[in-house]
């Protein structure tokens, strides 16, 4: 069974740090949304690995969005991660879809990465998706935004009969003592951990495997989680921000506005008597929190 954290550790001798995230739980969690084909499982997998192990960069409150787009039979695959590690995400997709590549599940398109701070301006990113998996198309992000090597290992695969995700992440520190051909040789240790090592083993048992000559610091683990951000109160900012009359047409249409969140499934209804209450208690200041 996983431990279903996020380990950052550090080389003593060698200005790289790493991190090795191992999860089963939110996986599951967020592949049980839907039914999705075995394609977009793995890349669902890889991506949530990805967007733990990118959160895990963040130094303040807020999220990390990895957003796949493109006009294949995936034509939406999205991660959302926050600094506490919780994590949510879903795909759209044709049911048709097989394994392949990068380009051949999501066809022509782009790779967005939005950083979403609590307090401050977004910032977001956009590659176009080049190489033949997600991690080579990280890296040509890393490469171009941080300018610092980075290096990731993203696995999924059925271990002790469940679906299992788990991945590394090596980078060059910014500090400029790190040499190229250190972090080169880190980086041939480490693609050599097997499925099975990253699914089975304590995180310290795989770091001891792949780096037994070198002094690794480890740090204190963080939980990752499946949980959605999404809420009522969320969803009633969202209507408050949209124009009355429009809202009233559609309770008159529909009989209730109602907000579906994609991410976990959740439904949130307004009748006529919730959109009263909604607009009457509002104090003239528009709030236009969305819930994405
Ligand atoms: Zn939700």
């Amino acid at each position: 069974m996983a431990d279903n954290c996020l380990h950052r550790y550090l080389f003593n001798d060698i200005s790289v740090r790493g991190e090795l995230v191992q999860l089963d739980k939110p996986y599951q969690d967020i592949l049980s949304a839907k039914d999705y084909p075995q394609a977009v499982q793995t890349l669902l997998g890889e991506l949530l690995v990805a967007t733990s192990l990118l959160t895990a960069t963040l130094k303040f409150e807020g999220s990390i969005t990895v957003q796949l787009q493109g006009d294949g039979p995936i034509t939406l695959a999205v991660i959302n991660g926050d600094n506490n590690q919780q994590m949510r995400g879903v795909a759209r997709f044709d049911e048709s879809v097989q394994p392949g590549t990068i380009s051949e599940l999501l066809g022509k398109g782009h790779m967005v990465i939005t950083i979403d701070p609590a307090k401050g301006e977004r910032y977001q990113g956009v590659v176009a998706l080049e190489g033949d998996t997600l991690a080579e198309c990280l890296e040509g992000y890393f490469a171009n935004s941080e300018q610092l090597r980075t290096q990731l290992v993203l696995r999924t695969g059925e271990f002790e009969g469940k679906p299992h995700a788990a991945g590394m992440l090596l980078q060059i520190l910014p500090d400029g003592k790190g040499s190229e051909d250190d972090f080169d040789h880190l980086m041939q240790l480490t693609v050599t951990v097997k499925d099975e090592e990253l699914f089975g083993l304590q995180a310290q048992d795989v770091l001891y495997r792949l780096y037994h000559q070198e002094q690794v610091q480890l740090f204190t683990p963080q939980a990752v989680t499946f949980s959605c951000t999404c809420s009522r109160e969320r969803s009633a900012s969202a209507i408050r921000s949209i124009a009355r009359e429009e809202v009233d047409q559609i309770v008159a249409e529909e009989g209730a506005i109602a907000l579906h969140c994609d991410y976990c499934g959740s439904s949130y209804q307004f009748d006529s008597i919730d959109v009263a209450a909604l607009f009457d208690s509002q104090s003239g200041d528009i709030n236009s929190d969305q819930i994405h």
